[in-house]
């Protein structure tokens, strides 16, 4: 594997080129972080299960329509996606309230919601990702009606298919956050990760918290939540 043309690190990935220019190689990271990188840690194993289980995750939507930047996994850290150009925007999908939706608004924890929820989050780690409306998006150029109405669309598509998916698995989908991106076509596809780094996934039977809340509060057995998300979606130790 060539990683001699290394891109950009962030905080949970860091990126390489390739022979080919529409390709990248993404290395998944064992790095942890919380409330804008104030909270950090590195948990031997954690890379291995956010790439194999976003793989699988992006995999099961290109069998669905769902067009993304997924090509091949290449091994447990690392795999090849198609370059894009991403928009500013952190696209948050809501089944239950949680998080900073009951921070923000003072909404009770754990409502089902009568349909789900899509926000819009500048993706600005200076400013805290701040909330924005689609009207800022539109005027600051961050996004066009036709972005907004394809995000839309495939942000809704993308969580029925994935709560289906988990609830077969005997796990609530929660929430969860998705990145989009241009291809050098101009192509709009869906891009980075899906997670228990970027979702939020609760045990049907039992309530356990299954995702990265566990590493926020301090919840412990980090490492075993997602190792039990990989079971569940690779078959073994299925609910
Ligand atoms: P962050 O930059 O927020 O710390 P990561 O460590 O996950 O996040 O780094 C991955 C970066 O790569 C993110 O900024 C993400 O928007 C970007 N990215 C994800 N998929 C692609 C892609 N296919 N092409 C180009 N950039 C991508
Ligand atoms: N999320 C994410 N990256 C972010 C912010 C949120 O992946 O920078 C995910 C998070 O894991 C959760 C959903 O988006 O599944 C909603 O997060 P929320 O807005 O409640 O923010 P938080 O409580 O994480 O600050």
């Amino acid at each position: 594997m060539d990683k001699s043309r290394f891109l950009y690190e962030g905080k949970a990935k860091k990126m390489y080129l390739t022979d080919d220019p529409e390709t990248l190689l993404l290395e998944y990271k064992n790095d942890l972080t919380a409330f804008n990188a104030l909270k950090k840690d590195s948990l031997e194993g954690k890379g291995t299960y956010t790439n194999r289980i976003s793989a699988h995750l992006l995999r099961y939507l290109s069998e669905k329509g769902i067009p993304n930047h997924f090509i091949e996994l290449l091994d447990d850290r690392h795999q090849l996606v198609r370059r894009v150009t991403i928009l500013p925007l952190e696209v948050v999908v809501r089944n239950v309230t949680t998080g900073s939706l009951c921070k923000r608004l003072g909404i009770a924890e754990g409502m089902t919601l009568p349909r789900p929820l899509i926000e819009f989050y500048l993706k600005d780690d200076a400013l805290g990702d701040p909330l924005v409306t689609e009207d800022h998006a539109l005027l600051f150029g961050w996004a066009s009606e036709e972005d907004l109405r394809k995000i839309k669309e495939t942000a809704t598509r993308v969580n029925e298919l994935l709560k289906a998916l988990f609830e077969s698995r005997g796990i609530l989908l929660v929430d969860f956050k998705l990145e989009f991106g241009k291809t050098a076509d101009g192509t709009l596809i869906l891009a980075d990760e899906i997670s228990p780094d970027t979702c939020r996934f609760w045990d049907r039977a039992s309530g356990d918290r299954l995702d990265k809340d566990r590493f926020r509060k301090d919840l412990g057995n980090v490492l075993e939540a997602y190792e039990t998300i990989w079971n569940r979606l690779s078959g073994e130790g299925r609910a």
